[in-house]
């Protein structure tokens, strides 16, 4: 059973990854330049191991107690590390200085300063993404593009974030001008923080593009996509979340 979940992941793996190369090629860039997080979110431990068994490290998780709790169980395979996409809550940021070794969705100085203070009393630091709303969609998370700026002027204090880029959900739609939109807004951000000599960080990633969009986001420079139901199967019920309730 193992196995065979072992080569049906490891071919939507291969799947997902000629479609990223056949994407770099397209724009003229190195395969390189391009890092997938799968996400894996409500996926239970046994895909997990399953996809670890295919070279995959990483985990995206965008529930924080659900990235904890799937930790905790694969604290046996400590090669095993995760990276937290979704928005985060204060009082939660003490369990992602614990477990994790990315966070992908900073938003406020209030969880910048709650999660470096956790942060330097584990001794740890990790890498940080900027989560940008870059559609206006009030559903999502994310500082408006305006605010961005001036947000990274801030981040100067907190030693223990390593601020490496910015993130962000495209607007969900059918449409490739509205989605490039986004994207397009997304570069021209990072371009701007890599010119302030003010701000705090690098910005040399842009983490955009999932299943539906991870293409026209590496046509538009992303450098990590995050790609959930590409390699592990449809999310049937977006509520269903792991563990399954019953
Ligand atoms: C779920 C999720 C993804 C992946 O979405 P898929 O459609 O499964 O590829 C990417 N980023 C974030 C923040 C997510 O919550």
């Amino acid at each position: 059973m193992a196995d065979e979940l072992i080569a049906q992941l490891g071919g939507s793996l291969a799947a997902v990854n000629d479609r990223i190369r056949v994407a770099c090629e397209r724009s003229g860039r190195d395969r390189a330049s391009v890092r997938l997080l799968p996400v894996s979110k409500t996926m239970g431990i046994d895909k997990i191991r399953a996809l670890h068994a295919n070279g995959c490290a990483l985990f995206g998780e965008n529930k924080v107690q659900e990235a904890q709790h799937k930790a905790e169980l694969l604290a046996d395979t400590p090669s095993i590390q995760w990276s937290v996409i979704g928005h985060l809550q204060t009082n939660k940021a003490r369990f992602v200085a614990r477990f994790a070794s990315e966070f992908q969705a900073l938003d406020s100085l209030r969880v910048a300063r709650e999660l470096d203070k956790r942060l330097q009393a584990e001794g740890r630091a990790i890498d940080v993404f900027v989560q940008v709303n870059s559609s206006g969609e009030e559903s999502k998370f994310g500082l408006p593009p305006d605010e961005v700026e001036a947000f990274a002027e801030s981040l100067h204090p907190f030693e223990s974030l390593r601020i490496r880029g910015l993130m962000t959900l495209a607007v969900f739609s059918e449409s490739h001008e509205r989605v490039g939109a986004c994207f397009t807004r997304m570069q021209q951000l990072r371009e701007r923080l890599r010119d302030n000599d003010r701000a705090s960080g690098d910005y040399d990633e842009l983490s955009m593009g999932m299943s539906g969009d991870f293409e026209l986001a590496i046509a538009h420079g992303a450098t990590v996509v995050r790609i959930g139901q590409a390699i592990f199967g449809a999310r049937l019920n977006p509520l269903d979340y792991w563990p399954p309730s019953g």
